[in-house]
C-alpha cells in the first residue's frame, strides 16, 4: 500500500486493455473513454473511497458525450474498479493488484466468447481427468462420487450448489492422480463463479446437472475412458450453453429461476 500508483498503474493498463472484451459489442468510443477514466484515476492519484467527478464534468473534461461516460462508468463498475452509491456519486473502489490483476475474471462474467474460451480449457482438462479417473476408480471411489453428487439439490441455493459441484468435480480430478492437472484445473475453476452461482440456482440447470453427474459416474464406473470422457464433455457443453445464455440475456436467470 506504500506505492499504490506504481502497481496500480501497471495493473490499470492491463485492465484498460481488457475493457473491449468486458464491454462486448459496445462502441470503441466507450473503451477509449474507459481507458481515459482509468488513466485519470491513476494520474490524479485517486484512492479507494475517493469520489469521481460528476458525469457532466467528466464528459466536458474528456470531450465525449454523457452517455459515453455513463457507459464507461458502467463497464468499470462491473469490473469492480468503481462503485455507485445512490444519491452520493461514483467512488473508486479497491485498487489492489489482486483485484485488478484478474480482469479475466470480469471478462468471463460478461463476455460470451471469454466464457466459451474458459469452457474450452475446462473441457480439455476435465475430460482428460475423467478418462484417467475411469481407469483408476475403485468401488469406494464410486460410492464417494455418488455421495458428493447427492449434495446438489433442487433447493436453488446457487452458492451452496456450486460449492457441492466443485467438490464433485474435484473428487474426479483427484482420481486422475496427477497433482499438476489438479492445480491447472483449480487455477481456472474460480473464473466465472459468480455467474455460475446464479446459474446453479435454476431448476432446469440443477436437474440437468444432477443427471449429467450421474452419467459421469456411470461412465467412470464402467471403466471405459471414452464413455466417461464423453459424459464429462456433454456436461461441459451444457455449462457453456448456460453461461452464454446468462451473458446474452442477463435477466433470464437473474432471479435464480430458469425460463419455463
Ligand atoms: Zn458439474
Amino acid at each position: 500500500m506504500t506505492k499504490p500508483t506504481g502497481d496500480a498503474g501497471h495493473v490499470l493498463g492491463s485492465v484498460a486493455g481488457r475493457i473491449g472484451a468486458a464491454t462486448g459489442q459496445r462502441s470503441a468510443n466507450t473503451k477509449a473513454t474507459a481507458d481515459i477514466l482509468l488513466t485519470m484515476i491513476e494520474t490524479l492519484g485517486l484512492q479507494a473511497g475517493d469520489r469521481l467527478p460528476v458525469e457532466r464534468e467528466l464528459a466536458a473534461q474528456l470531450k465525449v458525450s454523457r452517455s459515453t461516460v455513463r457507459e464507461a462508468i458502467r463497464a468499470l463498475t462491473s469490473m469492480g474498479v468503481l462503485s455507485a452509491r445512490q444519491g452520493s456519486g461514483t467512488y473508486v473502489t479497491e485498487l489492489s493488484a489482486e483485484r485488478l490483476a484478474t480482469p479475466l475474471l470480469y471478462a468471463v462474467e460478461r463476455n460470451a466468447s471469454s466464457a466459451s474460451a474458459l469452457m474450452d480449457v475446462r473441457g480439455m482438462l476435465e475430460v482428460g481427468a475423467t478418462e484417467l479417473a475411469a481407469t483408476r476408480a475403485t468401488k469406494a471411489d464410486i460410492k464417494r462420487l455418488h455421495r458428493l453428487a447427492a449434495a446438489i439439490h433442487a433447493d436453488q441455493d446457487g452458492v451452496r450448489n456450486l460449492a457441492a459441484d466443485r467438490k464433485f468435480h474435484h473428487a474426479i480430478h483427484e482420481l486422475a492422480d496427477n497433482e499438476l492437472l489438479i492445480e491447472l484445473i483449480e487455477s481456472v475453476w474460480h473464473l466465472g463463479s459468480t455467474l455460475r452461482q446464479r446459474i446453479m440456482a435454476g431448476t432446469d440447470v440443477l436437474e440437468r446437472t444432477m443427471s449429467a453427474h450421474e452419467l459421469i459416474i456411470t461412465g467412470i464406473e464402467s471403466g471405459d475412458p471414452v464413455l466417461a470422457g464423453a459424459a464429462m464433455r456433454a456436461h461441459i457443453e451444457d455449462i457453456r450453453g448456460w453461461l452464454e445464455e446468462a451473458i446474452k440475456s442477463p435477466n433470464a436467470l437473474a432471479n435464480g429461476q430458469s425460463n419455463p
